[in-house]
């Protein structure tokens, strides 16, 4: 394929690829093409996606609802400025997320990407206390195992061990971490925390019921719905992070609902446009809203990103919200959460093995002792499937349209290289 070529040996030496040592990297896969849960290769191979390209391809790739709205949107309104003008894309896909978010979460800010949706979240949580006269509730709590991006404010929010604290120490915004409270002596030293610093926090963030990025950690309705309780009693708003959890992956529509929590602001991306085009929300609750009219200009929230709101990407988030109407997508999660329960299971058993864990559509295995990751990751790719561990954990995140055919050739790959790994243990 000479043409590949070209365009491969011309481009690699000018690309610089993330969370990689360029030095050492194997060669990336070139991609063709991409439909279903199926990733074309420039050589012809296919590989079975086992994590919907971080998590986003809910409804498979190339799903043609999408591809025809977008098509449709292209043809009239790729994008316009959002500042002082609005399109109907953008406006209905505001309603829509309104509608389907508990509570009154009701007030859409749009970004392009889940960090910055997070610092969005940031600014409304600390400039909301400020607007009301509490100007020194400047500080926010995060949890041990938390991700909630890569930006410098974000960063500050990740676990300190498995995030990048050590890296960008003295450069970051000093925030303060918390056990999550699973049990009844750590909800103590969460109230604690809460009664002692409640006068400098602004806010809590949390990842409701799974922690994505910083090793798939689960935690159950109970210790959710007790940090939202403990949240109200000390005057501190709540940020649910839902850009991975969201539209369905945990086994409801949202994470939240799940404990019936409904949290001051809540974050969403990843899948909101079913993994086609970047786009973020961060949505308000009404009271958080009203804090910032007023009769003064710097009341207002600050923040613009120049493809705020972008037609393209509205129009297929409205897309796949159709599709979440039409499609029997949480019967798909129950599904796919069945079959990884029953398949992924042996896994407890091999060597290497420290646990196992599911929720709807998220199979996490942690392993234990030395893990070489680019070994594994070379294995599942010669057993045709795309599973990327990292960290301490090898996890499937299919498309929700998996077949349950394709969904076994995924486990069965995860069964037989952690048991290729037992065996050198
Ligand atoms: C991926 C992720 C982010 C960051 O989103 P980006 O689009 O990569 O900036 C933040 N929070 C959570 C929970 C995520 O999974």
């Amino acid at each position: 394929m000479p043409e590949t070529r070209d365009w491969l040996t011309g481009g690699l030496p000018h690309i610089w690829l993330p969370y990689t040592q360029m030095q050492t990297t194997p060669a990336p896969l070139p991609v063709v093409a991409a439909q279903g849960a199926r990733i074309r290769l420039a050589d012809g191979r296919e590989l079975i996606d086992g994590i919907s390209s971080w998590w986003t391809a809910c409804h498979g790739y190339n799903h043609p609802h999408i591809r025809a709205a977008v098509e449709t949107q292209l043809a009239t309104l790729p994008h316009v400025m959002f500042a002082g003008l609005v399109h109907e894309p953008a406006l209905r896909l505001a309603a829509r997320l309104a509608a389907l978010l508990p509570g009154d979460l009701e007030r859409v800010f749009f970004t392009e990407s889940g960090s910055v949706a997070v610092e969005v979240a940031l600014k409304m949580a600390i400039q909301y206390w400020r607007n009301k006269g509490q100007a020194e509730k400047q500080r926010i709590v995060y949890f041990r195992h938390g991700y909630h991006g890569d930006t410098f404010a974000t960063m500050a929010l990740c676990d300190p061990e498995e995030g990048m604290h050590a890296l960008f120490a003295g450069t970051m915004p000093d925030q303060i971490m918390a056990e999550l409270p699973a049990d009844e002596a750590m909800s103590r030293a969460f109230d604690l925390l809460l009664d002692t610093h409640g006068e400098r926090i602004a806010a809590v963030i949390v990842e409701p019921l799974v922690q994505g990025a910083g090793g798939m950690q689960m935690h159950d309705t109970a210790t959710l719905a007790l940090i939202a309780e403990a949240c109200t009693r000390h005057g501190v708003l709540l940020i649910a992070d839902e850009i991975m959890t969201g539209f369905g992956r945990s086994g409801r529509m949202f994470a939240c609902e799940e404990a019936n929590v409904v949290p001051d602001i809540i974050c969403l991306s990843k899948a909101l446009t079913g993994g086609t085009l970047p786009l973020a929300a961060t949505v308000a609750r009404k009271h958080v809203f009203e804090a910032f009219l007023s009769g003064d200009p710097a009341a207002a929230l600050m923040h613009g990103p120049t493809y705020m709101a972008n037609a393209l990407a509205c129009a297929a988030a409205n897309a796949s919200l159709d599709l979440f109407e039409r499609e029997p997508r949480m019967e798909q999660v129950a599904a796919i959460e069945a079959q990884l329960t029953l398949e992924l299971a042996p896994c407890r058993a091999l060597a290497g093995v420290a646990a196992m864990r599911v929720k709807g559509a998220i199979g996490a295995v942690e392993l234990s002792g030395p893990i070489d990751l680019h070994a594994l990751r070379r294995r599942f790719v010669e057993l045709g499937v795309w599973v990327r561990p990292f960290g301490k954990v090898v996890y499937l995140m299919p498309p929700f349209t998996v077949t349950p055919a394709e969904l076994t050739t995924l486990t069965a790959a995860v069964r037989s290289v952690l048991a290729e790994r037992a065996g050198t243990l």
